[in-house]
């Protein structure tokens, strides 16, 4: 009897642990970025950060990619802006002048912030440094990010392109060796064809946003549509000899983009600058 009110003890203690808030490595058991995570245990990640914070997050599944993936979007606020979410959506699209009740909107509300992870799934560390992001936006040590979420509502896609990306995890991590090479002419750098990049059908997503002739791209703009963000980051990787990209683009510039837009893409590409200031790079 007594063994077994201490099988119950260690059972409840253990229940108790796994409940809490895990970082990243914690919950995968390897630091992040030393190894590439599947997306179901992309997903299973953002499930267990999600059930932590049930007063400022909730997970939606909004579709489903051709090899049946979930297609997941995290809804993130402040415990007080995630009680009237559906009004600051509503708010949101009063002001981009598209709301039903053409009511004007409340030009104080929070921003939206929409993050995409992913569009190309071999791109990996995409996807990796999502689970980062909402790890840190639930992380009651970090009062940055509690200090960001009184005036914006992030949402975060962690995958747009799971197909694609699984394509490349598991490939990779078939024949990558206990320790990574580094040589470019090494087998876990050849990546076969069709590679990652695209989805199941070999479409490039990221070429995808306009025309909609795949089904993540459909469902997800759905959704999109239903906010209209102010701020849409896309995440991407370049290649170890290419340039980082830098905000403002090129120009010449299409002429449906606004001067205001011209002039925050300064402000954004200032503000990246300086994180990589701070970092030396
Ligand atoms: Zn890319």
């Amino acid at each position: 009897m007594r063994n077994f009110f201490l099988a119950c003890l260690i059972m409840l203690t253990g229940f108790n642990s796994f409940g809490q808030l895990q970082s990243p490595e914690q919950f995968l058991g390897y630091k992040l970025g030393s190894r590439y995570t599947p997306h179901f245990n992309v997903v299973n990640y953002f499930k267990h950060v999600v059930a932590n914070m049930p007063a400022q997050m909730k997970l939606e599944q909004y579709g489903l990619t051709n090899e049946r993936r979930p297609l997941m979007l995290a809804y993130v606020a402040s415990p007080e802006n995630f009680t009237k979410l559906e009004s600051i959506r509503v708010n949101n699209l009063r002001l981009a002048g598209l709301a039903e009740d053409k009511q004007a909107g409340d030009e104080n509300a929070p921003a939206i912030i929409w993050l995409s992870y992913n569009v190309h799934g071999n791109e990996t560390s995409s996807s990796e440094s999502a689970m980062m992001m909402i790890y840190e936006l639930a992380n009651p040590a970090n009062t940055k990010t509690k200090e960001w979420l009184k005036n914006v509502v992030v949402i975060i896609d962690p995958c747009i392109n799971p197909d694609g990306r699984d394509r490349y995890v598991n490939w990779f991590n078939s024949v990558v060796g206990k320790v990574p090479n580094p040589r470019l002419q090494s087998r876990e750098h050849m990546e076969p064809w069709p590679g990652g990049r695209s989805n199941h059908y070999n479409f490039d997503l990221n070429r995808d946003w306009a025309w909609q002739v795949q089904v993540e791209s459909q469902q997800r703009l759905v959704k999109y549509n239903q906010w209209l963000p102010q701020i849409h980051v896309d995440y991407h990787e370049q290649s170890v000899n290419s340039p980082y990209y830098f905000a403002p683009g090129a120009e010449p510039y299409h002429e449906v983009i606004t001067n205001w837009q011209r002039e925050f893409q300064a402000t954004i590409g200032k503000n990246n600058a300086k994180y990589f200031d701070q970092n030396g790079w």
